[in-house]
């Protein structure tokens, strides 16, 4: 596999008639075909909320915390999801009040109300992962019709979180979103002709090494080439065929280290939001291998400018960082 990339240099002229160079570089993602563009700006100094403040005054009436929890959430329909709350450690599973799909929940992750982007601990996002495969599990069983997840967590009010308290939000239906799916049929389409797409990423990832940040149990851990976001995106990409659903413990436990070092190494790089989803088809095992991305998130400069502009309706990003020396940061603090 070939990683496609067209590099555009550009000069223009100051006011004085003096060469100002630039460059842009466009860079394709070898499963799906998108394209993500790698610009030259430097990068303004982020804004980083006050989280510690926000969490004091949100933290009195929280929906979330332990005292309210017991008595104000809702309970699913559905007899096969009676069982009610779904614990696991701390992880407690609820409905989610406003569902965007045919089963729509909540994954509270922790008793308390605010924890740091550095000071996860892997058993809280193991024990939240794990409730989200048992939920799963039981719908597959239940409802033959479901053909597809999403399992997200939005950190922070940054990244587009509207509660602090930390939780996942998880979801099952007939339809993919439209990542999940290019990438689930880029996939599947590989496969028709005998083609390991993501197999064949990894090992040209591992080949040329310049984003792959090695390996934790089965997950392999690269920079994208091609992120999505303002900054990169990280990607932790399974060794074999498979789904979430179907992971062993161990897997679990693997992927929950390599979140927590993904989310350590974020916030290293000055930065207390992110976005995290989860791509993995709901019941086929045999067309593409689970991959988790992890992508930080901020506002910008003292009017808190989002990272996000016109990019969301064109449906391309523009990233600031070179996913190669993130890389090699990454590749530093995991060695040190
Ligand atoms: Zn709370």
């Amino acid at each position: 596999m070939k990683f496609q990339r067209h590099r555009e240099e550009i000069v223009l002229f100051d006011a004085a008639g003096k060469p100002l160079e630039s460059w842009v570089e466009i860079r394709v993602h070898p499963v799906t075909g998108e394209t993500s563009r790698i610009i030259h700006v430097p990068l303004k100094k982020v804004t980083l909320p006050d989280l510690k403040g926000m969490a004091a005054k949100t933290r009195e009436g929280c929906p979330f915390c332990p005292e309210q929890l017991s008595h104000a959430t809702p309970r699913f329909r559905e007899p096969f999801l009676r069982e009610w709350p779904m614990k696991q450690g701390e992880s407690v599973l609820i409905p989610n009040r406003f569902p965007y799909d045919r089963y729509c929940a909540l994954i509270i992750l922790t008793e308390d109300h605010y924890v740091p982007l550095d000071a996860w601990d892997v058993q809280r996002i193991m024990d939240g992962l794990s409730i989200a495969q048992e939920f799963l599990r039981r719908v597959m069983d239940h409802d033959t019709s479901t053909q597809s997840f999403s399992l997200n967590w939005n950190f922070a009010p940054h990244s587009g979180s509207s509660i602090l308290h930390p939780h996942l939000q998880l979801s099952a239906g007939s339809f993919a979103t439209n990542r999940a799916r290019r990438l689930l049929d880029a996939s599947y389409l590989g496969m028709l002709k005998g083609r390991d797409i993501i197999a064949e990423w990894i090992e040209a990832e591992q080949t040329e090494g310049a984003r792959w940040c090695g390996q934790i149990g089965l997950w392999h851990i690269i920079l994208a080439f091609a992120p999505r976001g303002r900054f990169f995106e990280i990607n932790l990409i399974h060794e074999s065929l498979g789904s979430f659903p179907a992971l062993e413990e161990e897997d679990l436990e693997t992927l929950a280290k390599g979140v927590r070092n993904a989310l350590n190494f974020v916030t290293a790089m000055g930065f207390v939001s992110m976005n995290l989803s989860l791509f993995s088809p709901l019941r086929n095992e045999g067309t593409f291998h689970p991959i988790v991305s992890i992508s930080p998130r901020a506002c910008i400069g003292p009017f808190q400018i989002s990272d996000i502009s016109f990019q969301m309706l064109i449906d391309e990003f523009f990233a600031l960082f070179l996913p190669e020396e993130v890389a090699r940061r990454f590749q530093n603090s995991l060695a040190s």
